[in-house]
């Protein structure tokens, strides 16, 4: 990037929407972080792997994972012939599991539809799945130059700013007024195939200068445009949503350690964390003593199938929370020892199975669960 006449705009007359075009392209040619995503030889595959990693995690954790999950599946050809479980296991550590199930068959509709070429239409990118209308206008304009309109919530804010448009994050008309206005906006970009570098441009700027709170505006390009700063409305524009309303749960984790190898389930299919790998694992809507645990577990309740039969003693080591979007969970740490065996006769799908530390550490688990296991490493 850096060339000059990516800074040609439409308008002629220099309103005051191309000065902001033009603002936020120069700032961006000058000031974008140089992230691995970004720069020359940009594929379509390589646009799928980080918009699904970008989405709801922050930059800074995806950029090793980034690498990594690029190293291990270079092309579409290579994920889309990879087992699902390790796809999983790559993504290990980012959250939402789901968004790799989805890139993973994203991935094979792609070989199977599209000849192994990610599509460069929005309408053809709205056909994968996991692919929604952000996704689709990202890969069509940052990666193949399309002219499209692009609105994610860095953009919605640094928007919603300039005008001092009021409403609510969130809010379908605020939403919708934003992707009008990205409309307009990059209407004004000459030629059309630079609009990736105006999208982009306000996505950084939202990242970086126009943040939720304390905005920098000393070092925006495009200060002497914004309504917001004009009025000192900078700290109310746009409103917060409101918070989610988390429902509360606990889990207790029952770390067994035998021989060096420790104790592991798979999650059911469906569901919270689904075919994930865990401790045994009993997920209860109070806290359980120990006591009431060991008869749970002697139930073989909530799938745990380990019981008095074996022996089982429990000491509890830890606890700590973990938020998701709709679940405060607290997990309560136990170390577990059992006298008799135990072996894969639990009613979890994939049954029970012992695998040494390192055998853990490469198989898919939630972020939780592997601290869970650090926990108990430490105590043990
Ligand atoms: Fe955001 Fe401040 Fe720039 Fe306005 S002047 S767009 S509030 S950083």
């Amino acid at each position: 990037m850096g060339r000059r006449d990516l800074l040609a705009v439409r308008d002629s007359r220099f309103s005051r929407d191309s000065l902001v075009v033009a603002g936020v392209m120069r700032w961006f040619l000058r000031a974008a972080r140089p992230l691995p995503w970004r720069g020359r030889g940009r594929s379509g595959y390589a646009g799928l792997v980080s918009e699904a990693m970008l989405q709801q995690t922050q930059v800074g954790r995806v950029v090793d994972r980034y690498r990594a999950f690029l190293l291990r599946f270079p092309s579409v050809r290579v994920m889309a012939a990879a087992r699902e479980q390790s796809v999983l296991a790559m993504w290990s550590g980012l959250g939402y599991y789901r968004r790799a199930r989805l890139l993973h068959a994203a991935a094979r509709l792609v070989v199977s539809e599209f000849g192994g070429r990610v599509p460069r239409t929005v309408s053809s990118l709205l056909r994968l799945p996991g692919v929604g209308r952000y996704s689709a206008a990202s890969i069509a304009s940052l990666v193949y130059g399309k002219r499209e309109p692009l609105v994610d919530g860095n953009v919605l804010r640094v928007l919603a700013r300039l005008d001092a448009r009021s409403g609510r994050t969130g809010d379908p008309g605020l939403v919708r007024w934003a992707w009008s206005r990205s409309r307009e906006l990059v209407s004004l970009v000459e030629p059309a195939s630079a609009a990736g570098v105006l999208n982009e441009g306000l996505m950084e700027l939202g990242a970086v200068v126009c943040t939720p709170r304390n905005p920098r505006c000393s070092a925006c390009p495009v200060s002497s445009h914004c309504r917001a700063l004009e009025l000192g409305r900078t700290g109310s524009i746009p409103a917060s949503r409101q918070a989610p309303v988390r429902k509360r749960v606990h889990h207790h984790a029952i770390v067994v350690w035998r021989d060096g190898r420790v104790l592991l389930e798979q999650r059911p299919a469906s569901g919270m964390w689904s075919r994930l790998w865990q401790v045994p694992t009993v997920e209860a809507g109070r806290v359980l003593g120990v006591a009431e645990l060991g008869r749970r577990l002697a139930r073989g309740g909530d799938g745990v199938g380990l019981g008095v039969g074996h022996g089982l003693s429990l000491r509890k080591c830890d606890r700590f929370v973990h938020q998701t979007t709709h679940r405060h969970v607290t997990f309560h740490v136990f170390l577990g020892k059992v006298g008799g065996s135990v072996g894969s006769a639990g009613s979890h799908p994939g049954g029970r199975v012992w695998r040494s530390w390192d055998q853990a550490c490469r198989l898919p688990m939630s972020s939780a669960q592997r601290r869970v296991l650090e926990v108990a490493q430490t105590d043990a």
